[in-house]
């Protein structure tokens, strides 16, 4: 596997991703005895790619327990949050530069309103357009 954990992500949004593929990892291995990741938490890692690469925050994205777009659906939202509460507190042994990013990221305020076209997603169209 190469070190690039999502093919689409760049920048803080990969450093994201990483975080949240690394709490599923633990989840996974727990509750549904996987190495790797079972089909149901491979969907739901892959959904949250796509939610991180469409963030209309873009790389200024808070982190989601602040973010003011709920930009999940309810179920995989209430799947991700399961799997927060169970993986947050072990992820500091095994991932302890990711925990700590995220802590010190979450005390950082909101950003205003992001402008338009700042989403991964639209960076990466627009290059490809040019
Ligand atoms: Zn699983």
């Amino acid at each position: 596997m190469s070190s690039k954990a999502s093919e689409i992500l760049v920048g803080a949004l990969e450093t994201e991703f990483k975080t949240v593929k690394a709490m599923m990892q633990i989840y996974c291995k727990q509750h549904h005895h996987q190495d790797g990741l079972c089909d149901e938490c491979q969907a739901l890692l892959n959904y949250a790619e796509l939610r991180l690469d469409r963030c209309p925050y873009g790389q200024s994205k808070p982190t989601c327990n602040k973010c003011p777009i709920h930009c999940y659906k309810p179920e995989p939202k209430e799947q991700m949050k399961t799997v927060m509460r169970f993986s947050g507190p072990k992820m500091l042994l095994p991932h302890p530069i990711l925990s700590i990013r995220h802590l010190l990221h979450e005390r950082k305020n909101v950003p205003r309103k992001p402008d338009d076209n700042l989403s991964n997603r639209a960076i990466r169209l627009n290059k490809t357009k040019q």
